[in-house]
């Protein structure tokens, strides 16, 4: 069977990665709080373990894995962004929950799947169905005396806990909280004690429980679904290095404590930030624009999949436009040999494995950059029939062939609408000039400039390109 290396954060070494079960290999994903659209940077670890999950797939066989990501539908700001719009909560997380999904699938993300369980649900639990399993959880780690009510709140007692609290991110207790600039409530008999259950007023959800009405804190709910779906222990958790404390540290605090017959997850894999100008994208700092923003701009979700691929899942990345229109060109010519490869292949590819090459660069801790890399010389090099059917097993492996048809129908059309507005302008402008009407032609000429076209005026006429940033609303003031 194929080895496959991960860097696992918890020991900050790639390891060679051994599953408990290989007929059953278990991986839990940290999901989003749905309140907002997703922006650009929340969906890096969607890809980067879908990359992960295909691999895990081709690996161990598609039945023999299960991948479990959820939906924070309960938490404050969902709360707060309810009482802001006046929609109620179930309106704003259903309607974020499918946009979520939408955003993803056009990344190319496969849905996350429970072995032997068709329904994708359960594979994307929601917090909101899980409270039972919370407060079992939570009553547990009171009983085992790693935690305590003070004033209708639950804590966990870091205490309880001290020697081994902080491993994952390598820090002290007593450095956290020397470094810690939160306020301290005063019921708590640690600072870095954190809430596993708050009282809810009677204007937010809630639900009974021991301790009153109250709803749950945000890592608890990952400890309790990881456990009631994949049990004591697991092999992979993921997500963004900015969860690793104190989201994670906490999670295994919670979990270890519970379960102490289990390890809980045994590798810890973390993506490095999308990031703009050097700075973390993130909704706080405002530097954000969503995956919607791209797609509605007319960049596929292809595009985007393909750019987060070139940069390996440890090191932080940026987006750019020249990234953008550097992928685009690629997945053109990729796209034009694949095509190829479908007919000289006749279906034949079912029945073929992906490039080894490839393969081992995936399974040395995801290297993206030099699969795809490997990937294009391949493309370049077809010799036979089946070549051309690797190829497409393949780029299918990579996430990057499915619905591609649809994608660049759905492009095409999009550009061939942006193209008639501008070209209407052109002639316009060119009208204008002629006439010697100066002031029109340069108000035309500056406002195609300024929605992002690259015009190049001579003699003979008029050349356009377009910038992936184009933004045809700023051709609408245009009358
Ligand atoms: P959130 O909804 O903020 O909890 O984030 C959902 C997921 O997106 C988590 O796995 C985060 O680690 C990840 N994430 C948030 N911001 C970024 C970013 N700028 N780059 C990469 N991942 C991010
Ligand atoms: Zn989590």
């Amino acid at each position: 069977m194929t080895t496959m290396k991960l860097h696992n954060t918890k020991t900050r070494r790639k390891e060679v990665f051994e599953p408990l079960d290989k007929d059953n290999v278990r991986m839990y994903v940290c999901g989003p709080t749905v309140y907002d659209r997703a922006h650009l940077g929340n969906a890096r670890p969607v890809v980067v373990f879908d990359v992960l999950y295909r691999l895990l797939r081709h690996v161990y066989g598609p039945e023999h894995v299960t991948y479990v990501r959820n939906f924070t539908d309960v938490d404050d700001k969902i709360n707060a962004r309810a009482a802001e719009s006046g929609r109620s909560i179930s309106e704003i997380t259903a309607e974020t929950t499918q946009w979520f999904l939408d955003d993803m699938a056009a990344l190319g993300a496969l849905e996350p799947s429970i072995r032997n369980d068709p329904d994708h649900q359960k594979a994307m639990p929601r917090a909101t169905q899980y409270i039972p399993q919370m407060v079992a959880m939570i009553e547990g780690l009171i009983a085992k005396g790693h935690a305590y009510e003070a004033e209708g709140h639950v804590l966990f007692a870091v205490d309880s806990w001290r020697e081994h609290y902080g491993k994952l991110s390598g820090r002290s207790v007593d450095d956290m909280i020397a470094g810690a600039r939160v306020e301290v409530a005063p019921y708590k008999r640690n600072p870095m004690d954190f809430v596993l259950w708050k009282p809810s007023s009677d204007d937010l959800p809630g639900w009974d429980s021991p301790w009153g009405r109250g709803r749950p804190g945000w890592h608890i709910e990952c400890s309790a679904m990881a456990h009631e779906l994949l049990g004591e222990s697991f092999d992979i958790h993921g997500g963004g290095n900015d969860l690793m404390f104190p989201h994670h540290e906490n999670e295994i605090a919670q979990s270890c404590c519970a379960h102490p017959e289990g390890e809980f997850a045994r590798y810890w894999l973390h993506n490095e930030m999308l990031q703009v100008e050097g700075k973390k994208m993130s909704k706080s700092l405002g530097n954000f624009f969503t995956v919607r923003d791209l797609l509605d701009q007319g960049i596929p979700g292809e595009v985007i999949r393909f750019v987060f691929l070139s940069t390996h899942y440890r090191k932080p990345m940026d987006w750019t436009a020249e990234k953008a229109r550097d992928a685009e060109k690629t997945l053109r010519k990729l796209r034009q040999i694949a095509e190829g490869s479908e007919r000289w292949s006749d279906g034949a590819e079912r029945y073929h494995e992906p490039f080894d090459d490839v393969v081992a660069a995936l399974c040395d801790d995801l290297n993206t950059h030099l699969a795809i890399k490997r990937l294009q010389e391949h493309a370049d090099n077809l010799e036979s029939s089946d070549d051309a059917s690797r190829l497409l097993v393949t780029l299918d492996l990579l996430g990057i062939s499915s619905n591609w048809k649809d994608v660049e129908h759905l492009y095409a059309e999009h550009l061939q609408e942006k193209k008639e507005k501008i070209e209407a302008l052109i002639v316009r402008m060119q009208d204008a000039r002629a006439l010697k009407d100066w002031r029109t032609a340069d108000a035309i000429k500056a406002a195609l400039v300024d929605s992002g076209i690259e015009l190049k005026i001579s003699k003979d006429g008029v050349e356009y390109d377009l910038g992936w940033d184009f933004d045809s609303s700023k051709l609408e003031a245009l009358k």
